[in-house]
């Protein structure tokens, strides 16, 4: 989720690779707010990042919520999402078979998906899933801004209303964000809608955030100018990506997500020393592999 970060100007050859526009994802957009020095960590040195029980189960957790609606309504129930739960952590595990090396013994495993149980618990005294009928469900959208940068992104779920009207859903399931911070957990949101507008024409009419950690819902209406808004604001980031770039100034922001940030030791912050940058092509700017767009599965994903 190599050092991909080619962007040419000429027309590509016959037998050249495909030239992809620089891209940006909510996710990566979200690491360089949060620490330039991780987004380079990630986009640029590609470093590996160790599994976590809470990213694990995040992705578990939204496996289980996509599959769900798999069902006929009516057995869209609490019952048969925790009998989700298991083969859902059956075809996590052959995928990665690390992943086992997360628990020290049967119990912890155990403990760790009653937790999953109780998260999917918190989603249904959220909203009652037999009463919806999804448009799309881990959707993936992508545009090209007039800039020539792409965005792009994994939308959980949209729902669409018999008027057309759509509304983005999004799970967490971490807790909600404290009072005066709600704003930059919508940023993601605010993200997906300007992309549903320029593919659709049509402004989404609402933003939901699930928290199943602390049980609760934000939500938002967006119009057009908050949609310019954002679109200027992930400029204005990537203008700030290309100038880190092209000065290798990628500067370390503690914060208390380096609890979760795996890479500690190579931070200056932290007493590390970054490695070498990567020599990069000419013009050099980082671009998105496929995967960026989604969370890390190796971080907490309510936290990027
Ligand atoms: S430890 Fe903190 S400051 Fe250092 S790279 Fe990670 S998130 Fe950034």
């Amino acid at each position: 989720m190599s050092t991909d970060v080619t962007e040419a100007a000429a027309e590509p050859a016959e037998a050249a690779p495909e030239v992809r526009p620089p891209s940006l994802s909510p996710s990566r957009a979200s690491d360089f707010m949060t620490c330039p020095l991780l987004y380079r960590f990630r986009v640029i040195d590609r470093l590996p990042e160790r599994p976590s029980p809470a990213a694990t189960r995040g992705t578990m957790v939204h496996a289980v919520l996509e599959r769900l609606f798999d069902l006929p309504a009516v057995e869209r129930v609490p019952a048969q999402a925790h009998a989700m739960i298991a083969p859902e952590w059956e075809r996590l595990l052959e995928a990665e078979p690390e992943l086992a090396a997360l628990f020290d013994d049967d119990e912890g495993r155990d403990e760790w998906l009653t937790s999953a149980a109780g998260l999917l618990d918190s989603y249904f005294a959220l909203e009652d899933p037999t009463l919806l009928e999804p448009a799309e469900r881990e959707l993936f959208v992508e545009c090209d801004l007039d800039s020539g940068l792409r965005l792009r992104g994994y939308v959980d779920r949209l729902d669409q209303a018999p008027d057309g009207a759509l509304r983005v859903v999004d799970y967490k399931t971490g807790r909600a964000p404290r009072e005066g911070f709600e704003a930059k957990a919508m940023f993601q949101m605010r993200f997906y809608a300007l992309v549903l507008w320029r593919l659709r024409g049509e402004v989404p009419r609402l933003l939901q955030l699930l928290y199943l950690g602390s049980g609760e819902v934000l939500r938002y209406e967006p119009d057009e100018a908050d949609l310019r808004a954002t679109e200027r604001k992930v400029l204005a980031l990537w203008d700030a990506i290309a100038l880190a770039t092209e000065r290798g100034d990628w500067r370390p922001s503690p914060s208390k997500l380096c609890d979760w940030c795996d890479h500690q030791a190579l931070c200056p912050a932290f007493g590390g020393t970054p490695p070498e940058l990567p020599v990069l092509p000419v013009p050099a700017v980082p671009q998105a592999r496929a995967g960026d767009e989604r969370p890390s599965p190796h971080t907490p994903r309510d936290e990027v």
